[in-house]
């Protein structure tokens, strides 16, 4: 069995049979993995509460060919996030970005997932109020675009022009993003993407989430999300724990 020591975060887990558990991690050195951790519902000593949801660590994965379920011989806990326990806004964002990750992300090395990750959750820590869903939007836009799906906001996605960079653009989903004016009114359908929504967006790519969003944008940029999401990376199963992010007010 090839070993792997990486940085590695836990994005869910469950209980396998009495004494076991499976985590689910994205990790820097071989992307998004299932791993068996033997007897850690038993022993405490083992793995320790060190495999919290969100903890950060060092994970020794040992990979045998062809099977899709490492085993987790040692976690070595680097940070653990209490944080995004005490909240709800902050639990259902960051569990949003743990479903886009798991559900989307490839079991290859991705240093750039794993730090948009890694980011998501920490800049999540530390958002209060209506700030997480900005915190959260921008993460998953980060996180979309370090998946290689990202949006061109200042080219027209279909005929490739630059955009007046304040202009009001129409948004395809099909196409990718912004349209100018001509490939605008071909369109089938879109959104109306304003100045500042688009503003708003282009921080979002890179991870930035601005201040906090006024209700009726924050709503918007869900919306744009959603459909972007169910648009590009679709799998034909619902993301629920977006929809419940989405549902939610605090
Ligand atoms: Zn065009």
């Amino acid at each position: 069995m090839a070993l792997l020591a990486t940085d590695a975060v836990v994005l869910h887990s469950f209980d396998y049979l009495e004494s076991s558990r499976i985590f689910r991690m994205v990790t820097r050195d071989g992307g998004v993995r299932s791993v068996l951790a033997k007897g850690a519902r038993r022993s405490s000593r083992r793995f320790g509460s060190a495999m919290d949801l969100f903890a950060q660590g060092t994970a020794q994965l040992h990979a045998k060919p062809g099977r899709d379920l490492d085993t987790l011989s040692a976690f070595d806990v680097l940070r653990c996030r209490p944080m995004l326990g005490e909240d709800l806004g902050r639990f259902c964002g960051a569990s949003a970005i743990a479903e886009l990750t798991l559900r989307f992300g490839r079991d290859a090395a991705d240093s750039a997932l794993f730090d948009a990750v890694v980011a998501a959750l920490d800049a999540l820590s530390a958002a209060e109020g209506p700030a997480t869903i900005a915190a959260t939007l921008a993460s998953a836009w980060h996180i979309v675009s370090e998946l290689g799906f990202g949006p061109a906001l200042d080219i027209c996605g279909e005929c490739h022009i630059e955009l007046v960079a304040d202009a009001t653009v129409l948004f395809s989903h099909r196409s990718g993003g912004a349209l100018c004016q001509r490939c605008g009114r071909l369109a089938p359908s879109g959104r109306v993407l304003p100045a500042d929504a688009r503003d708003a967006l282009r921080g979002f790519l890179v991870g930035d989430a601005g201040g906090p969003l006024a209700d009726a944008a924050a709503r918007a940029h869900q919306r744009l999300l959603r459909e972007f999401l169910a648009e590009h990376l679709t799998d034909g199963r619902p993301l629920r724990a977006f929809e419940l992010w989405e549902e939610q007010r605090w």
